[in-house]
């Protein structure tokens, strides 16, 4: 008979990660799901300086492998695959993958959420050719060029600075006259030298073929477009949920994200959803393992109860 997990994993970041841990180390049999490496979004952090514990801080491709060996010591069980499916109504639970489907008592949603795009034609094509999502991991590619930002909270005006020590120059487009980040970051954008911004702008059409050479710009109040040269454009207008998986199986909110309170639970019994892809005013490292811990101990519960 094919095997039922207590706990079924789908993602390492580290909500997934302690789940694991604390499922495991509560006795728990444990299987994890990832698509690429452990981390999550960690993985392009270059220095993670606000987790607890690492004064010297630490890069998120590190934490995150820390986080597995801690999980797997205990014996939780990683698979490195694509989740294509999931059936969270089924008894046991069922969770699809190219290579096979695991089956689970309880299900733990732990996808996170990933960079939103501007929707743009070519987007897609052009990124990793000049588009980027992420200013900590390919700002290197950018010495000395010219690069454009988007967006005016407080991820767009920080890769701004990130990108101002390194590029030459840095356009900052903001579709309104005001930033939404906090104001300890305005004084420094405002007197970096090399940081130029476009207000009330909308960056409309990308140029180039095999490689970004340009964006062109809309004006949103003379209604004006203009052409600006640039080597790299970087996107960085907030994140979206990971919950294409789950959708129409539990509620979501206004937002996107997945309903759950601070018990993790969702509306499906033996479902549970950590980090940054459920319900929460703060998606943060901190926060996200303290959603695992208190997930594997919800599911401890459940189990409980549904074995009488
Ligand atoms: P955010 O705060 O939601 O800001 C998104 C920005 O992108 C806004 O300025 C928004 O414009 C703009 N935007 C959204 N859709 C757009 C579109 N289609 N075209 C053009 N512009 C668009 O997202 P975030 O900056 O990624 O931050 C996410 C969370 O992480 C926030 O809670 C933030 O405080 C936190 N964070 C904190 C730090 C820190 O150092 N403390 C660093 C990074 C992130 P409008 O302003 O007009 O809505």
């Amino acid at each position: 008979m094919e095997k039922i997990f207590d706990m079924v994993i789908v993602g390492g970041g580290p909500g997934g990660y302690t789940a694991a841990l604390y499922g495991a180390r509560a006795g728990l049999s444990v299987v994890l799901l990832e698509r690429a490496f452990p981390g999550g979004q960690m993985v392009s952090a270059s220095q993670i300086d606000n987790y607890p514990g690492l004064p010297d801080g630490i890069d998120g491709i590190s934490l995150g492998d820390q986080m597995r060996k801690g999980a797997e010591r205990f014996g939780a069980r990683t698979v490195y695959a694509d989740v294509t499916g999931l059936e969270l109504s089924a008894e046991p639970k069922v969770v699809r993958t190219e290579g096979g489907s695991f089956l689970g008592r309880t299900v733990v949603i732990a996808t996170g959420a990933s960079p939103r795009g501007l929707g743009l034609e070519k987007e897609e094509a052009l990124t990793g050719r000049g588009v980027s999502y992420c200013a900590a991991c390919d700002g290197m590619f950018f010495r000395d060029k010219t690069v454009v930002v988007v967006g005016g909270g407080n991820s767009a005006v920080a890769d701004a600075l990130t990108l101002s020590r390194v590029a030459r120059k840095v356009i900052l487009v903001h579709r309104r006259d005001a930033l939404r980040a906090t104001k300890l970051y305005h004084a420094p954008l405002m007197e970096a030298p090399n940081v130029q911004i476009l207000w009330n702008s909308q960056v409309e059409a990308l140029l180039g073929q095999e490689k970004l050479h340009g964006v062109q710009v809309r004006d949103l109040i003379s209604g004006k477009v203009e052409t600006v040269e640039c080597d790299g454009l970087f996107i960085s207008i907030g994140r979206k949920p990971s919950t294409e998986l789950v959708e129409g199986q539990v509620s979501l909110d206004a937002g996107g994200y997945i309903r759950a309170g601070e018990d993790t639970r969702t509306d499906l019994p033996g479902v549970f959803a950590v980090g940054d892809v459920r319900t929460t005013p703060v998606r943060q490292i901190v926060t996200a393992v303290a959603d695992g811990a208190v997930a594997a101990h919800e599911v401890e519960k459940y189990l409980a109860m549904v074995r009488g």
